[in-house]
């Protein structure tokens, strides 16, 4: 090496999402003034290219045009005749290189083998530096993805392979995060469990596998994408160190590297997001606080002496925006823009490094999925359904052995919990989630209860055959409509204290009788129209002088948001607060609960023991909070009757349109209105064929209405034979779909 080195730095662009090259110069200069740094970037769009700090820049072509083996001979040429070492700013040109010129002294990367243990998730790198790793799935496609974000209450991450974390909390969110990470990086998405704390970060610098230097960062500002914007430095305690030492060890790390973590506030434990191949953008900030790790990486792989010390100017940094001359490049090559209307995922899609096209290349194409086989209980209860196909298409059909093995499986949770807590527990069927009288009277012959929340399906309730005293009738509207009674209810709940007061009215002078009346307790953190907020002080009052007034008999509590949304451990402590403030109420007006309701909204893809185990939870909570109970009532909706019925329906017409391949059927979203709330698995059948079930990828069924939205379910693949005339059934559309559907262009 000659005495007056030469840097070359790739990745040198200056924006929202900035890539590390023009920190790294910074850097550099303030150790070295005279030594000579190059830019490489893949456009001239790289704003950091005009950057006074750089002796040279060197454009190469975009990823899409270059023959990557030449792109990568190219770039070994131009630092080796600088006779310079390289530092890479860019994690997948890095992980290309360290594959295509192996072990080059001047080329300051991981081995290939540091970039499989940093793989996302990153689970041996986790274990190496003591971290856990949060819960996670790749994703095969909507109906797996929807799946993992119900399990952790809509509060997840979409991440790409190297790049890009998009927040997730609906159903519309996540089919967007999947579409934009596999159209922009080729790749299929990695789904992570939000962690709720403060995000951390720790950097550093190795040559073969020895540890040059470390410093911790912790964000003090973030901008909307979650990019650092300043932040406070700080040593590495002691035994962060000596994880690092063995992490940088075992993967003989050369190079920089960042490893972003985040404390989880409820309970501490550290959870590792992912770990960078290189320096982070913020690199200069850990300089200006007295680490020059890049500057101790160059005078290590180089053996250059260094003219200044190390010093810290202070213990935190901030970014500022700076206008600067453009370079002679820039000139012409920076188009016009205009304002988009809505915000562009300004990381992805125009970042002039080119990332999104080099991972779609280096992406292998996935065969096309082909339809599968349906297991074998489905297929029996689809041939009891379908002896002889309905007479017209479309049609609702009911799966008895489903609606039957359901009602077993909520007898068996009624038994769990009785025998974990010894008080008597039974359920409710929500009649509005599916008033099919085939479902009451199923659930007539079980024994168990209805929850009805009008006059009129209180009725309908009654015709079928339930006694009075097996009926609970709660929410906002219930005397909508009451023709005056006498009427008897099993439990009347009360949404708001006017609706309380009026009940109590109609209980005094008898026109309705019930064996519990009670309130139900609104979410107290979880924004909610329904319910009693008794942890507002002033509800508090009002409720406390209207019990005082009328002193209710026997006394139930009943709590319901749906935990398919906000997940099951944010509703038990939902109901915990709301419970433990309620109990507090009804002792200072010498009342006390002999009942609670713990709602519906249960997901349907819970199992029996982890439905059991909740309920279990929450009666353990309400003994505790309110003593004895006679009684234990849970409300089940869409659990039951969600995967009891499927649309069959007539493929019409397959084409190619502007939203790729899609079959039009003759159902719509009116028969499947609930098309929204999840993804409805399709089957498919030819004649005279068996039904096979369709696969993820990016193709759609579109429905008969002349409705943009009309396409009840996107994110499939359909057959490459499938025509008109096959039939497609719609499964899990034996909830909301059935008792919300409507009449529409019939
Ligand atoms: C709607 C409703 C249910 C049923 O909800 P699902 O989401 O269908 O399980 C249960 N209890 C009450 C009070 C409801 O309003």
């Amino acid at each position: 090496m000659s005495t007056t080195p030469t840097v070359v730095l790739s990745g040198v662009h200056s924006g929202p999402n900035p890539s590390p090259g023009l920190g790294l110069a910074r850097s550099l200069r303030l150790a070295w003034p005279r030594l000579r740094l190059e830019a490489l970037d893949y456009s001239p769009r790289s704003t950091g290219l005009s950057a006074p700090e750089f002796d040279r820049t060197h454009i190469r072509p975009g990823w899409h045009t270059a023959d990557l083996g030449a792109l990568c001979a190219g770039l070994v040429s131009i630092v080796e005749s600088a006779g310079a070492v390289f530092l890479p700013g860019l994690d997948l040109e890095a992980a290309l290189l360290t594959e295509r010129a192996p072990g080059h002294p001047a080329l300051l990367l991981p081995p290939a083998a540091a970039f499989d243990v940093v793989a996302k998730p990153g689970e041996t790198a986790a274990s190496l530096l003591g971290l856990a790793v949060p819960e996670h799935r790749f994703a095969e496609g909507i109906e797996d993805a929807a799946d993992f974000a119900a399990r952790h209450g809509w509060r997840i991450w979409v991440k790409g392979p190297r790049y890009q974390a998009v927040a997730v909390t609906n159903r519309a969110e996540l089919t967007g995060a999947l579409e934009r990470v596999r159209d922009t990086w080729g790749a299929e998405s990695l789904l992570q469990r939000h962690v709720a704390g403060t995000e951390e970060s720790v950097v550093f610098a190795a040559l073969d596998g020895e540890l040059l230097g470390a410093c911790a960062m912790r964000k003090t500002m973030v901008t909307s994408e979650g990019k650092t914007w300043a932040g406070a430095v700080d040593r590495l305690d002691q035994p962060t160190r000596a994880r690092l030492v063995d992490l940088v060890r075992v993967t003989r790390w050369t190079g920089g590297g960042e490893v972003e973590f985040v404390r989880e506030s409820d309970t501490g434990v550290p959870y590792l997001l992912e770990v960078n191949p290189r320096f982070p953008a913020w690199i200069h900030g850990a300089t200006l606080a007295g680490v020059n790790l890049p500057a101790r990486l160059v005078a290590a792989a180089t053996g250059i002496p260094r003219h200044e010390r190390e010093k810290a100017h202070s213990s935190g940094f901030v970014r500022v925006v700076e206008e600067i001359p453009a370079g002679p490049h820039a000139t012409g090559a920076l188009a016009p823009t205009h304002r988009a209307v809505a915000p562009e995922p300004a990381a992805v899609g125009k970042h002039p490094s080119g990332m999104p096209v080099l991972s779609r290349r280096l992406t292998p194409a996935r065969p096309r999925p082909r339809p599968s086989a349906v297991d074998p209980v489905r297929t029996a209860d689809i041939a009891a359904a379908l002896v002889v196909d309905p007479y017209e298409s479309p049609a609702r059909v009911l799966f008895g052995g489903v609606l039957d093995r359901g009602l077993d499986r909520l007898t068996a949770v009624c038994r769990d919990v009785e025998d974990a807590t010894g008080v008597p527990t039974r359920f409710a069927y929500s009649v509005k989630t599916n008033p099919d009288p085939r479902v009451l009277d199923a659930v007539l012959r079980r024994g168990a209860l209805v929850e009805v929340i009008s006059q009129a399906e209180a009725r309908r309730c009654a015709e079928a055959g339930f006694p009075g005293d097996r009926v609970v009738l709660g929410g906002p509207a219930k005397w909508w409509r009451f023709d005056g009674g006498p009427v008897k209810f099993g439990a009347v709940f009360c949404d708001s204290v006017t609706d309380l007061e009026r009940t109590v009215d109609l209980l005094t002078t008898g026109a309705v009788y019930a064996d519990v009346v009670g309130l139900r307790l609104a979410p107290p953190t979880v924004a909610s129209r329904f319910g009693i907020d008794v942890t507002c002080p002033r509800t508090y009052r009002r409720v406390a002088d209207a019990l005082r007034r009328a002193p209710l008999g026997r006394v139930g509590l009943q709590f319901h948001h749906a935990a398919s949304q906000i997940g099951l451990r944010a509703w038990l402590r939902e109901f915990t607060s709301a419970v433990t403030v309620a109990a507090d109420l009804l002792t200072r007006v010498n009342s006390r609960a002999r009942c609670v309701d713990l709602g519906g909204g249960w997901p349907p893809w819970l199992a029996r023991e982890e439905l059991g185990s909740q309920l279990t939870r929450a009666s353990r909570v309400a003994v505790r909070e309110l003593g004895s109970l006679d009684q234990v009532l849970f409300e089940p909706g869409k659990y039951l009757v969600e995967p009891a019925m499927a649309v069959f329906t007539t493929v019409l017409d397959v084409r190619d349109g502007p939203l790729g391949r899609a079959a039009v059927v003759d159902a719509s979203i009116a028969e499947l209105p609930d098309w929204a709330s999840h993804p409805h698995p399709v089957l498919w059948r030819a004649p005279g064929a068996r039904w096979r079930k369709l696969p993820a990828g990016d193709e759609s069924v579109l429905g008969r209405l002349c409705m943009e939205h009309d396409r009840p379910r996107a994110g499939l693949t359909l057959p490459d034979g499938i025509a008109a005339g096959d039939h497609l059934l719609f499964l899990d559309a034996g909830a909301y779909d059935a008792s919300m559907s409507y009449r529409f262009g019939v």
